[in-house]
């Protein structure tokens, strides 16, 4: 096939069968002809192929325009925008499919047999010039005869594309690798209809990260369950852009309108590509982290209002709580959906210690290091900006512990680990309630347990330490007597 003429408005199209949500294989596909409309000046069509689900129930295809809205890949002509060539939903055009079925009858190109129309394929070869693969030679004794219109009267798949490619002026027909047999046949139909065959462009596949074809009913790969996790679209795009299409060089492109302006089919690929959600979240948490930070607030906000975390409209103490977050977590999260795991964690009134790291805790000093401390936030008015550096180890020296030690244990009471956000943002999210409660769940359940003696040894039989007290100085320094 001839370069493609990227200086004249190309129409394109996305053809759909209705579905609960748009796989990420077909998103591939209509980000990629959405792409070649906008670099083209052209015209971005949406057809909803519903022949085999007319009538059944949710097979409107609300869901697939739904899910290409969220993506922003807006369309031309389609359902709900209309257009000339339209109606854009196949189940709304068997009029105009049973009068081509006749033209073939008539001109001898197909016949009726048991009730259906079938098209008669003559012997030869049809070379499909596609735009990514190269010429692709079909022998028509492979292909066989096949039917155009069934025993209902409805119109085939291949019968219909053909038809509404030709009538709608699609200039590039691109699509998925899966859709390649179907091209001859296709090219059959319009020639024998009098039509100038569409040009053909299929990108390779779409696979998993164990090579599988991503199945279609697999839920996880639709693009309204990435939306519902916390993914945003600037991510998901950036994504399914590179799935089979490699940019010139370093380009840095990454926004639809960036990409619009220097996509090429030269530059997809035939062979399959990996859809990684790894590298969909590394994307996810950079387009997160480039929000402004009204953005990245709002949208922490509305995801803890679906969730009935916050109520609506958030007052000013939970937006600032929020802000809080944010600089807590914000460069760590890698979606929303782990923001509100997280905010679920804080708002938890205990945590779990695990057993080893109770084990360090057991001692008395310590129990009493963590009373004070409790004390100690309760005597605050306020827990943000506390200078804690300096005041747990301040109080940790009181009962002989080390600095490391004190801060630790705190740590550790308040989380259950021993990394995470500093305290200083620590403690005004977790609040004062929070943190003396989960402070007292320590103390009690030390004390109302085994009470203050420690395990001798650890796994395997190693000597095991809990946090040691250092006795204080004596007052006067009797060295050298
Ligand atoms: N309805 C077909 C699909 O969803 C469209 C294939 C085509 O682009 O021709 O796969």
């Amino acid at each position: 096939m001839d370069r493609l003429d990227y200086a004249r408005p190309l129409r394109v199209r996305f053809a759909s069968a209705p579905a609960a949500t748009l796989h990420v294989g077909s998103a591939r596909t209509a980000l990629f002809n959405w792409l070649l409309a906008r670099r083209t000046g052209g015209t971005f069509v949406v057809r909803i192929d519903d022949l085999e689900a007319a009538g059944a129930q949710g097979a409107t295809g609300e869901a697939i325009l739904r899910d290409l809205r969220w993506l922003g890949l807006d369309w031309d002509e389609g359902p709900e925008r209309g257009g000339a060539a339209g109606p854009y939903r196949q189940s709304e055009r068997a009029g105009v499919y049973r009068e081509h079925a006749e033209r073939l009858l008539a001109n001898g190109a197909a016949y009726e047999r048991d009730g259906a129309v079938w098209f008669r394929v003559p012997p030869g070869t049809t070379v499909v010039h596609d735009a990514i693969k190269g010429d692709v030679a079909f022998d028509h004794a492979a292909i066989g005869d096949f039917v155009i219109c069934k025993s209902s009267g409805g119109a085939t798949y291949n019968l219909a594309a053909a038809v509404d490619d030709a009538t709608m002026a699609i200039d590039v027909v691109l699509r998925g690798d899966e859709h390649l047999d179907d091209a001859p046949r296709q090219i059959l139909l319009a020639r024998a209809l009098g039509y100038e065959p569409r040009r053909y462009a299929h990108a390779g596949l779409v696979v998993d990260a164990g090579k599988h074809k991503l199945s279609r009913q697999h839920e996880s790969a639709g693009i309204d369950g990435f939306r519902r996790a916390g993914y945003l679209p600037d991510a998901m795009v950036q994504h399914l852009a590179l799935l089979g299409w490699s940019p010139h060089g370093a380009n840095e492109a990454r926004t639809l309108p960036e990409l619009a302006r220097v996509f090429s089919i030269e530059r997809v690929g035939g062979s399959p590509s990996v859809f990684d959600v790894d590298r969909l979240r590394a994307f996810n948490a950079r387009a997160l982290r480039a929000l402004p930070r009204d953005e990245y607030r709002a949208l922490i906000a509305g995801a803890m209002q679906r969730t009935r975390l916050l109520e609506d409209p958030a007052p000013d103490a939970a937006l600032r709580w929020i802000d809080t977050f944010i600089d807590a977590f914000g460069a760590e999260v890698h979606t929303v959906g782990e923001a509100l795991e997280e905010i679920a964690r804080l708002r938890e009134e205990s945590v779990t210690i695990p057993a080893l790291e109770l084990e360090r805790l057991r001692s008395r000093q310590v129990l009493f290091f963590l009373d004070a401390v409790s004390q100690y936030v309760d005597d605050q008015p306020e827990l943000r900006d506390l200078l804690l550096a300096h005041d747990l180890p301040q109080i940790g020296a009181e009962f002989g512990l080390l600095k490391e030690d004190a801060l630790q244990a705190v740590r550790m009471a308040l989380t259950g680990t021993h990394d995470g956000p500093p305290l200083t943002l620590l403690f005004p999210l977790l609040g004062h309630d929070r943190i003396m409660i989960r402070i007292g769940a320590v103390s009690s359940h030390i004390l109302h347990g085994r009470g203050l003696e420690p395990i001798k040894y650890g796994p395997g039989g190693v000597p095991f330490e809990t946090i040691r007290a250092t006795p204080p100085e004596p007052p006067s320094n009797r060295a050298g007597t």
